[in-house]
């Protein structure tokens, strides 16, 4: 292989998203380099959850470190009665589990190292294309040559533009690892959200509502983490550390060894989809590829990554495709017309749920978990069809009480213009 040769693609970035697409076009057999301001073999932040379906799927399970069978949520108001109605678990009977962060790191950096993928460490600072060339300079004067250039910084991304949609809702999360005097969960239970809020008084239960989040992690350790499902402005980490140490108080939970304690997490939940003919294609946080809903995508970067690879890869047959063109057939695969409407309706939710007081967001959740299992799940993962996807939402409507009726009626702030969008794709 000449080394020197114009290459197919430079990816830039070192995160979920900028593995798994290096690892796509290596697949595809393209030549790939990529730019990161860190090593690739730097120890990512954050632990990812997922579905146990998801990872069955994708033949994926030996990339868990943890699988729970027994997962739940609580909906009810909560009482110091333990066995009182409002402490019903609502059972999701499906697996969920957390990938070892370092395994799956390996995974798509072991697909790049088998193809040999070039590094380049340092910040991407300009992008210019021209043509069948788009050029980026990096903070240290170097300059790197590709057909494409796939933008894969994250959130607040180098060189994607997207339109302005008005304010991102943030999910804002504070966690802590430990032993406690008595076990927080259930003994080998994953509990998705703990909306039980009798822990509160009156007046916090009209701010916005958050919930639990928290697992049996084996050997006597838990990790809890105190949540706004997203909010703008967001719920600060002072206001979810005062809420879950109430939330102990009131269970009579003392921690025994704080472990490790998570500050500051921040996860930007309604990522308008980027402008699609910039000639700089987006893969993972850039692209708005984050779920709305749930927040989560690596289920999605790992169903994603090979079709937008494969379609580039046809592309680049061609010798002449420009760069713009080649991202223009990159945006059309990650953003098919199908999957815009339907991000249009997992932002409508979102908003609306954002607006709901605790009661009847609890009670939307125990709507929504009451659909048929594969439906909650197929909304959760994307991966229903547009067609089952609002079949489903017609579903829940349908049988929901008039409370709940009324509330997703009624339009408030930009919820009107999210649901036309569904129609406007
Ligand atoms: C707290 C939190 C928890 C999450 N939990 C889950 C979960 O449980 N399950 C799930 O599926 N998803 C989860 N997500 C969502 C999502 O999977 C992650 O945010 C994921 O890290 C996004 O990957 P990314 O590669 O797009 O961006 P990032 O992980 O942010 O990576 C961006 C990369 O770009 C590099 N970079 C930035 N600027 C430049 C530049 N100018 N030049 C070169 N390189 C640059 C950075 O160094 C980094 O390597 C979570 C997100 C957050 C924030």
């Amino acid at each position: 292989m000449n080394t020197n040769a114009l290459k197919d693609a430079l990816v830039l970035g070192s995160g979920p998203g900028a593995l798994s697409i290096a690892a796509a076009l290596a697949n595809e057999k393209l030549s790939v380099e990529i730019l990161s301001e860190q090593s690739p073999n730097e120890p990512w932040p954050f632990t990812y959850g997922i579905w146990g379906e998801e990872v069955d799927e994708l033949g994926l399970s030996d990339l868990l470190e943890h699988r729970w069978i027994n997962t739940v949520s609580y909906f009810g108001e909560g009482d110091k009665d333990p066995n009182s109605k409002k402490n019903e678990a609502t059972h999701h009977n499906r697996d969920y589990g957390l990938f070892d962060k370092n395994k799956l790191q390996a995974y798509w950096l072991g697909q790049c190292n088998k193809a040999a993928i070039k590094w380049h460490k340092g910040s991407a600072i300009n992008l210019e294309t021209k043509d069948l060339i788009s050029t980026v300079k990096t903070s240290t004067g170097q300059e790197l040559n590709a057909r494409l250039v796939i933008d894969a910084t994250g959130y607040k991304p180098v060189f994607i533009k997207a339109p302005d949609q008005g304010p991102i809702a943030v999910q804002t999360c504070y966690g802590i690892v430990g032993e406690f005097n008595a076990p927080p969960v259930e003994q080998g239970q994953f509990v998705l959200m703990d909306y039980r809020c009798d822990h509160l008084e009156p007046e916090e239960r009209k701010e916005a509502p958050t919930f639990l989040y928290a697992m049996d992690m084996g050997n006597g350790k838990f990790f809890l983490e105190e949540t706004s499902l997203g909010l703008s402005p967001p719920v600060t980490l002072d206001e979810l550390k005062r809420r879950l140490e109430k939330r102990l108080e009131n269970r009579g939970l003392e921690i025994k060894s704080l472990q490790h304690e998570e500050h500051g997490l921040y996860l930007p939940m309604n990522m308008p989809i980027p402008d699609l003919t910039q000639p700089v294609l987006g893969f993972g946080g850039s692209a708005g590829m984050v779920h709305p809903a749930s927040g989560y995508m690596v289920g999605s970067l790992l169903r994603r990554a090979p079709k937008v690879a494969k379609a580039l890869s046809f592309a680049m047959k061609d010798s002449k495709a420009s760069s713009a063109s080649l991202a223009k057939k990159g945006w059309e695969v990650l953003w098919p017309t199908e999957l815009k409407r339907k991000q249009a309706i997992y932002k409508f939710g979102l908003e609306k749920l954002m607006r709901f007081e605790e009661e009847l967001l609890r009670g939307f959740f125990i709507e929504f978990f009451s659909l048929p299992n594969k439906k909650w799940y197929g909304f959760l993962t994307n991966t229903l069809t547009l067609k089952e996807l609002i079949s489903a939402m017609w579903q829940m409507f349908k049988k929901s009480p008039w409370s709940i009726k009324h509330g997703l009626m009624r339009m408030r702030g930009r919820e009107l213009n999210l649901l036309l969008k569904v129609f406007n794709n």
